[in-house]
């Protein structure tokens, strides 16, 4: 009935959803005790505008940007600052963080809504409230939303796409945000393709959320929402991929080294275009987001409405998860998600999902690469994996360099077909830090 939109290569994991797909958003009670990074983005860390002792509310600015590229951080409890200092970060990094003891009012700001004036309102009002309101891309990049829609004068962009994909297996959040809050997705697009002045605006489904592309189909063809068409995306990873959704949808491609801004586009999740509406229309900052709790070691999984600065063992243990058999614990998805290094991690805002597998398929390497090529045809963006794979090896930069490196998204698609089980990735990752590493001397050396 729909005509289905793809891209090239990408591979058909096990997408393992069944547990949670169903399972509503429970509101998760606030905790005690939450700790805040002031890090959750891409770009500089917030600095922090409260000190221990400090009263704060529900929605209250904690931290400000502190540069362009930055994005301001909000309390999520009412209650007082402990301590601000460096905690556990998902990163597995210690990062600066504002610990904050709850009082259990739940006391808020007052918040202040646009409204349903939005309309009228000018882009770079829209785009204040964006950014006043710490709004990042909640897919799992963290890129600041209010720099994304910002772009400079001589890259228009035509074309807005909400990207549901949710192509990464086990998670559930962002299907069920579609599903529940369907008119409020809408209109977040509908915000959002205004302030970006774009004439075309578009939301990709995968075609294993029918019950979503039903309500989103629903609303679009049948009702006011004038402006935004829905498009069903065969079910395959990275759909999810920013270059793939546009690939699938417009058929344009984003250039080697280049932004989806360069061939006019700008892609914004579900999640975003939901957290847009919240600020704009009722003037609620980001301080919570739902997250995926599930995985084979998880008894009682569940898509959860979870106040930023949760620990994740918090959220494991009201899940039943049983790490006796775990052999890894992420945050995210299986594919690009972090391994947690320590469970007292908070809930940022990029945490989609918090998993617990006793089984993985983690490629290890166990046999020499066999030349067989199926890499190649994985790979989403054209890259020759197992080339790239010996120049890395071989400590050979300028040649993964020239082999286009650093277009890599680490999807993990080649690792995931690869028959003799070696880690590409991880010859990837460790490839780019020698470029950047090359790049710092070179530019030191003038
Ligand atoms: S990890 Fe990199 S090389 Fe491998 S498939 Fe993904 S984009 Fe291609
Ligand atoms: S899939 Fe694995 S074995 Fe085959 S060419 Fe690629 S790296 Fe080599």
């Amino acid at each position: 009935m729909f005509k289905k939109f793809t891209f090239r290569g990408g591979v058909h994991p096990n997408y393992c959803k069944s547990q949670t797909e169903q399972m509503k958003t429970e509101v998760f009670p606030a905790p005690p005790i939450v700790v805040i990074p002031l890090s959750q983005h891409i770009g500089a860390p917030a600095r922090a505008i409260v000190g221990k002792g400090d009263r704060v509310l529900v929605g209250m600015a904690i931290g400000e940007a502190s540069g362009h590229v930055s994005a301001a951080i909000h309390s999520s409890v009412s209650g007082t600052v402990r301590a601000v200092k460096p905690f556990a970060h998902p990163s597995g990094h210690l990062t600066e963080a504002v610990e904050i003891e709850n009082d259990g009012t739940d006391e808020t700001v007052e918040f202040e809504p646009i409204g349903a004036s939005w309309r009228e309102a000018a882009q770079g009002e829209l785009v204040r409230k964006i950014a006043a309101s710490g709004i990042v891309g909640l897919g799992g990049a963290s890129f600041p939303t209010h720099v994304k829609l910002s772009p400079p004068t001589n890259k228009p962009i035509d074309t807005l796409i909400i990207n549901g994909a949710e192509c990464e297996p086990y998670l559930t959040d962002d299907h069920r945000i579609m599903v529940e809050r369907t008119e409020d997705v809408i209109n977040g697009a509908l915000m959002l393709k205004k302030i970006l002045g774009a004439a075309e605006a578009y939301i990709g489904i995968e075609d294993n959320k029918q019950d979503a592309i039903n309500a989103v189909y629903d609303r679009v063809v049948t009702s006011k929402f004038d402006g935004l068409k829905l498009t069903v995306l065969k079910s395959k990873y990275p759909q999810g991929g920013e270059k793939q959704i546009i690939d699938a949808i417009t058929k344009r491609k984003v250039p080697t080294g280049g932004l989806p801004m360069d061939i006019g586009c700008v892609v914004q999740n579900v999640g975003t275009a939901l957290a847009v509406f919240e600020a704009i229309m009722h003037g609620i900052p980001l301080y919570q987001r739902v997250v995926t709790v599930v995985g084979d070691g998880v008894r009682s999984p569940k898509n959860l409405l979870v106040r930023i600065g949760t620990p994740a063992r918090t959220l494991l243990e009201a899940c039943n998860a049983d790490l006796t058999d775990a052999k890894k614990v992420i945050m995210g998805g299986p594919m690009m998600g972090l391994a947690l290094p320590d469970l007292d991690a908070p809930v940022i805002k990029s945490t989609s999902g918090i998993l617990v597998l006793n089984q993985t398929t983690e490629p290890v390497r166990k046999y020499p690469c066999i030349n067989c090529g199926i890499c190649m045809d994985a790979c989403p963006i054209r890259l020759v994996p197992s080339r790239l794979a010996k120049f890395v090896e071989k400590n050979n930069i300028e040649d993964a360099i020239s082999w286009n490196l650093m277009d890599c998204m680490e999807c993990g698609s080649c690792a995931y077909v690869c028959p003799a089980k070696i880690n590409l990735v991880q010859f990837y990752k460790l490839g780019k830090i020698r470029v950047r590493e090359k790049r710092a001397a070179e530019k030191k050396a003038g």
